[in-house]
């Protein structure tokens, strides 16, 4: 029997119009950073997301973090609280300016920072006198955080909030998007994320004053003079205009992208609900995923393991869920605060095939073998 076909995890989907963007640049001979490409590309961002919003876009949303981190003053041994259940690119930009994490646990609901642990983990953290400069919040897989409750802890606080929505473009609270909750929000428009420049990122904030001091960190730090003047260090974070006529074109077909992302976990839903062993995430109320990937809760890391492997013998990848930043070996030693929801989480979730460009008899295959499994 030949080999089937791969059914990737989540891949890139251009949308037709990207190339012509991309030509524009080299027929214009704007192959650099900046450009026209990037002004426009910005804008179609900021309208997007909510008009009172601005954009810097960048070279990756890691580089994002990093910038957002520094722009709210955080610097070498500052404390930063982080979502653990996250990929590691939410805390490492805290390492990098030599600040330490801090981890959070999440809730069931969202599956991202429990608001009750994150009020429990500022409180303690004030009472060892190490109160935190900035909590990193992540709307894992596309699912927003509970943006109501987390925005009040930090506002009582009066902790800045770095918005992580690089898996969330798409996805609303209460009718406003992903990107626009916290202090300064970022995006990542990687080659697995819902839309894609192939590499790349964006900052986005109400203040414009943050905006023009992130483009500025990311074209390091340049100065207003005729010859190069630098009074602090700076980046070499900015996107290049060839990649964001990509970015043009992707932003044309994301509602199309949102939508079948959403459809692919619909059908996964619709399939396999009602297998008792099978768990969803549902929406909480005022909720809208992006649904960047499907993901399903199985009884054990067992079973879980067992899928993932009768998947793969079929030539289909899926993901085990991200596991937790404080059982990373490279964070270990670090304060979290904890209550098991996590590592459950990464012991029995799995990512099945997302990505906006799979076929209907795609889908039937991976629902065939899960189904197979079970009954
Ligand atoms: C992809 C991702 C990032 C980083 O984005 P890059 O553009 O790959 O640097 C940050 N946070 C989360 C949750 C991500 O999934």
């Amino acid at each position: 029997m030949p080999e089937q076909s791969k059914i990737w995890l989540s891949s890139p989907h251009m949308g037709g119009e990207e190339q012509k963007f991309v030509k524009e640049a080299f027929d214009t001979n704007w192959i650099a950073p900046l450009g026209p490409n990037v002004t426009s590309f910005e804008h179609a961002i900021s309208t997007y997301i909510d008009n009172n919003v601005f954009t810097a876009a960048l070279s990756s949303g890691t580089g994002a973090i990093h910038l957002a981190l520094e722009l709210l003053g955080v610097s070498a041994g500052d404390e930063v609280l982080c979502q653990t259940f996250t990929f590691s690119a939410s805390a490492n930009p805290i390492k990098y300016l030599g600040a330490t994490p801090v981890f959070v646990d999440s809730e069931v609901d969202t599956w991202n920072m429990s608001p009750k642990l994150l009020r429990e983990a500022i409180v303690d953290r004030i009472a060892k006198d190490k109160k935190p400069k900035a909590i990193v919040a992540v709307h894992l897989y596309g699912m927003p955080y509970n943006v109501t409750e987390i925005t009040a802890v930090a506002k009582e606080f009066d902790i800045p909030v770095v918005e992580d929505s690089a898996e969330a473009l798409g996805s609303t609270f209460k009718g406003e998007k992903c990107g626009s909750f916290g202090t300064i929000g970022i995006l990542s428009f990687n080659g697995n994320k819902i839309i894609t420049t192939s590499g790349g990122g964006a900052l986005v904030t109400k203040d414009e004053s943050i905006k023009n001091k992130a483009i500025f960190l990311a074209t390091q730090a340049r100065e207003d003079a005729p010859h190069y003047q630098h009074s602090v260090v700076g980046y070499n974070y900015r996107m290049s205009n060839v990649l964001a006529g990509i970015g043009r074109g992707q932003m044309l077909v994301l509602d199309e992208r949102v939508a079948a992302r959403r459809a692919n976990y619909q059908y996964y839903y619709d399939n396999l609900q009602t297998i008792e062993e099978i768990e969803f995430l549902n929406e909480p109320e005022g909720s809208f995923s992006n649904r960047w990937l499907s993901c399903i809760l199985t009884p054990s890391f067992k079973v879980r393991e067992e899928i993932r492997l009768l998947l793969l013998e079929e030539n289909i990848e899926s993901r085990p869920l991200w596991k937790p930043m404080h059982l990373q070996p490279v964070f270990s030693g670090c304060a979290s605060y904890m209550d098991g929801t996590s590592e459950n989480l990464f012991e029995r979730g799995l990512c099945l095939p997302s990505g906006s460009n799979l076929e209907k008899e795609d889908l039937e295959r991976v629902v065939r073998i899960i189904k197979s499994k079970f009954l």
